[in-house]
């Protein structure tokens, strides 16, 4: 059985302008949404830049994590909750994310990634400076492209969402929450 941390959140009414805007748009268009870790780490900056990559092909477009966390009212967490399928791109084995928007989006859209345990770089480092800025974009576009041949091949299953040790095995098999 998996346990469950709760997090208090702030309520507002507001929303963000250009979200409401593209929320609709992206959800008639059945664009699938690309979330990802922005951890100030490394590898969550790989992750970011990553989820952007993937963002551009066609069937895909960014979105925003604030928003389907903190705005369930807002356009743009419609469009996410609403999506045949979500990508959820995280820094790493924790799952920072996913973990997250697991309790949110159904468990069997979600498609989540551990970045490290792709490109199994920099587990032990932590300022993004560390990485030079052209290697870092290397990472990240080798990282997106195995992310997008894998989801070519199946588009109705999710990759390891928990217990990835970041040891380095290529992408794992399905695993399903026994909860
Ligand atoms: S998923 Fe990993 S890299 Fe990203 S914020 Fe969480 S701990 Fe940091």
């Amino acid at each position: 059985m998996c346990n469950v941390l709760k997090l208090k959140i702030t309520k507002t009414d507001k929303v963000c302008g250009i979200g409401e805007h593209a929320g609709p748009k992206l959800q008639n268009e059945g664009k699938i949404p690309v979330l990802s870790c922005e951890g100030g780490c490394i590898k969550g900056e790989i992750a970011r830049l990553a989820a952007n990559m993937v963002a551009k092909e066609d069937r895909y477009a960014r979105a925003c994590h604030g928003a389907l966390f903190s705005t369930p009212h807002s356009a743009i967490a419609e469009w996410i909750r609403e999506a045949d399928q979500v990508v959820v791109i995280d820094g790493c084995f924790l799952h920072c994310h996913g973990r997250i928007a697991e309790h949110i989006i159904d468990r069997d859209k979600l498609v989540t990634v551990d970045a490290l345990s792709v490109h199994k770089k920099y587990a032990n480092l932590m300022d993004v400076d560390d990485v030079p800025a052209a290697e870092r974009q290397q990472t990240a576009r080798e990282l997106a492209e195995k992310v997008l041949a894998h989801l070519d091949e199946n588009r109705s299953y999710a990759l390891e969402r928990h217990g990835s040790c970041g040891c380095g095995k290529e992408l794992p098999a399905q695993t399903k929450c026994a909860a």
